[in-house]
């Protein structure tokens, strides 16, 4: 069957040879990067000239924000994005594995810096409607998995999506705000108060989505909200303030 169908790299159609076979292990470098500095404020990683102590950085939540900052394993390159894809719209379920072994890896020493601040992980909700189309949450998966790698409870129903909304990608920038706005709502009884909650999310874009569900949990009663994600656009490059 091999020599009819030789494996091939499912992101990048190299052929997976010997030490390679291992799911998409040929790309795993572009998935997971190794980066040179995390911002003291808001846990962005970055390569290059690293924002001077204390200082933001290009990627630090705007000022209003209900989010403290978020946490990612790679910038949305490429791969990374052909990755998340085959996961989520081709249910390539190795796919979200692998990304969940990798946010385990490269977040648990960022994660493990924030340490008590960090009570409970829940995921960013899909519509159910969504979710019965799709078989499962992807940002379902990637929270379980952290919550596994990490020895924190996760809560896979503290937020619910209320209204179905557009993909965000597909939304103009400048409405994506009000596309998210009221979509979601905290489960009632909801266990947030003066308590830190990690959001768990596959990709941060504009952050729209992430800053809805954070101003929930902080109506809720929410300590502080920080958000771990695998992909965040705009990451990897230098994050000077002004790049
Ligand atoms: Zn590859
Ligand atoms: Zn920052």
């Amino acid at each position: 069957m091999d020599l009819l169908y030789p494996p091939v790299c499912p992101l990048c159609g190299r052929l997976l040879t010997g030490r390679t076979r291992r799911s998409a292990s040929a790309c795993r470098a572009e998935l997971a990067p190794r980066y040179e500095w995390r911002c003291d404020r808001c846990g962005a990683a970055g390569v290059g000239a690293a924002p001077e102590n204390g200082r933001s950085c290009r990627l630090c939540p705007p000022s209003g924000a209900s989010y403290q900052g978020v946490l990612s394993v790679a910038g949305y390159g490429e791969r990374v994005a052909r990755c998340v894809h085959l996961f989520k719209y081709h249910g390539r379920l190795e796919m979200g594995r692998l990304m969940g072994v990798l946010m385990v890896e490269r977040l648990a020493a960022p994660l493990g810096i924030l340490g008590r601040r960090i009570d409970l992980i829940a995921p960013v909700p899909l519509h159910w409607c969504r979710r019965l189309r799709r078989g499962f949450s992807q940002s379902g998966r990637l929270a379980a998995a952290l919550g596994a790698g990490t020895g924190v409870g996760v809560d896979p129903c503290l937020l619910r999506r209320i209204r179905y909304t557009r993909a965000q990608a597909l939304v103009p920038r400048e409405r994506r705000a009000d596309n998210v706005r009221g979509a979601f709502s905290l489960r009632r009884g909801a266990p947030v108060r003066g308590r830190g909650i990690l959001l768990v999310d596959d990709v941060v874009t504009s952050g729209h989505t992430i800053d809805e569900c954070a101003r929930m949990l902080r109506l809720g009663g929410a300590r502080e909200v920080w958000v771990a994600s695998f992909a965040r656009a705009g990451m990897g490059r230098g994050l000077q303030p002004g790049d």
